[in-house]
């Protein structure tokens, strides 16, 4: 099966889930005396399952394959971002373009900033905050203010994924218009927050960020600007929870603190409920 008609695959799945839901439910008057009978339906195959045979495996979770050579993956047009070269899956870019055109009717501009970022471009931003060359975003050098590897993963951690546990490898995120809540929070920013909050999802898309809470406990700090396509990152999600572990982390500096921070458990699988099955 090719991994192009995958959003197809999910949403027949999800039908056939309903139907046999509705079908068992119907049917429990009619329980066969003879409990060895077969099930009229054979059991639907989990969203894990199906990622795992439409191809996807353990190097595509972690970002350990080249965007640009991905059969897979179209180039953003510079027309909807702010700069050549980026990358998204096609199914989720369609989706983005449907998105984008129906926020453009409503007076909205949407501007991609960031989209796919594999395992080497998340290891370069990583290791540039780990060794101070960047400053975090609170202005900080990583490296002078927290010499305790676990307590600089953890300041790092509040905006930026460790190589090998970000969505935006899966080339089904991207990050739209400006890096910061406050944009989000006033004048057009919050006209666009408030449009995307009421119908992204009409498009697929939702906001894997959102505040930390009873319903999302762990993980990232809001992100208003990172949107997420469910019809692929779902099935990606329960695909991390089966088979990513925290010792598979590994390959940049700072990583030995990955398992103590249960990074798969809290950052990958830490996301707003709105984006899971
Ligand atoms: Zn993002």
């Amino acid at each position: 099966m090719s991994i192009r008609s995958i959003a197809l695959l999910f949403g027949a799945s999800l039908l056939f889930f309903n139907c046999s839901n509705g079908q068992e439910k119907s049917g429990t008057q009619e329980t066969p005396a003879d409990s060895t009978q077969l099930p009229h339906e054979p059991p639907p195959i989990s969203l894990a399952q199906q990622a795992r045979e439409a191809g996807f495996d353990k190097d595509y979770l972690t970002g350990n394959f080249e965007p640009a050579e991905h059969p897979d993956f179209v180039r953003v047009s510079s027309k909807y971002a702010d700069r050549e070269g980026l990358y998204l899956r096609e199914d989720t870019y369609q989706a983005f373009l449907q998105l984008r055109e129906a926020a453009a009717a409503a007076g909205h501009t949407l501007v991609i900033r960031s989209a796919t970022r594999n395992f080497d471009y998340q290891k370069g931003i990583w290791e540039r905050k780990w060794n101070g060359q960047r400053t975090l975003s609170s202005g900080e050098n990583a490296a002078e203010a927290y010499p305790d590897p676990k307590e600089r993963a953890l300041q790092i951690l509040k905006y930026s994924s460790m190589p090998g546990t970000s969505r935006h490898h899966w080339g089904t995120d991207f990050d739209i218009n400006a890096f910061n809540n406050e944009y989000f929070e006033s004048g057009k920013g919050k006209a666009l927050y408030e449009w995307m909050a009421a119908h992204a999802h009409e498009y697929g898309f939702c906001q894997p960020y959102t505040p930390k809470g009873e319903a999302r406990p762990h993980g990232y700090n809001e992100e208003k600007w990172h949107w997420s396509y469910m019809p692929i990152a779902q099935p990606l999600t329960a695909l991390a929870e089966e088979e990513l572990e925290n010792r598979d982390i590994s390959g940049f500096a700072g990583a030995d603190v990955a398992e103590s921070l249960l990074v798969v458990q809290r950052y990958v699988l830490g996301v707003s409920p709105n984006c899971l099955p």
